[in-house]
């Protein structure tokens, strides 16, 4: 069976529409002090899209776009302040969607926790997925050893 190959989204206000017209890569959950900031919750799920899947619907011209750390940009909508997207100077052919964004389906769960160095306190995270420490895939951390 082939697999959903095109997504619509919009913020909350819906200024900004957008469609993807491709896949969503295999994501994990970023629980990084500046993606709970962003979201203004425990952790952000973003899904990696080619940018030339990404069509803007309407709303594009009323995307901010603000500089989190050098060379990379988080994009919110100017009206309600939803975040949209983050994107890297150097990697410009893919954006990281908020998936939270999506009417569709996302065909595929979250592979793993990333940043969870940098997690919220009054969070847990029970569902088994790997959980790492930074977000490289070298820095898996023993739950066995993590204090609850
Ligand atoms: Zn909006
Ligand atoms: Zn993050």
């Amino acid at each position: 069976m082939a697999s959903q190959t095109c997504f619509l989204g919009r913020c909350l206000c819906g200024l900004v529409r957008f469609e993807i017209r491709g896949e969503i890569g295999p994501f994990a959950y970023c629980h990084c002090t500046s993606c709970r900031r962003s979201s203004g919750t425990a952790f952000a799920a973003n899904g990696p899209v080619r940018k030339s899947d990404l069509h803007w619907l309407s709303g594009h011209g009323q995307i901010g776009e603000f500089e989190s750390s050098p060379g990379k940009f988080r994009a919110f909508c100017r009206g309600c302040g939803s975040p949209i997207y983050a994107r890297l100077v150097a990697d410009p052919d893919w954006f990281s969607v908020r998936l939270g964004l999506l009417d569709d389906a996302v065909p595929h769960t979250a592979t793993a926790h990333f940043n969870v160095s940098e997690k919220a306190n009054w969070h847990s995270v029970t569902d088994g997925l790997p959980q790492y420490s930074d977000d490289t895939t070298d820095s898996l951390i023993d739950p066995e050893s993590e204090i609850p």
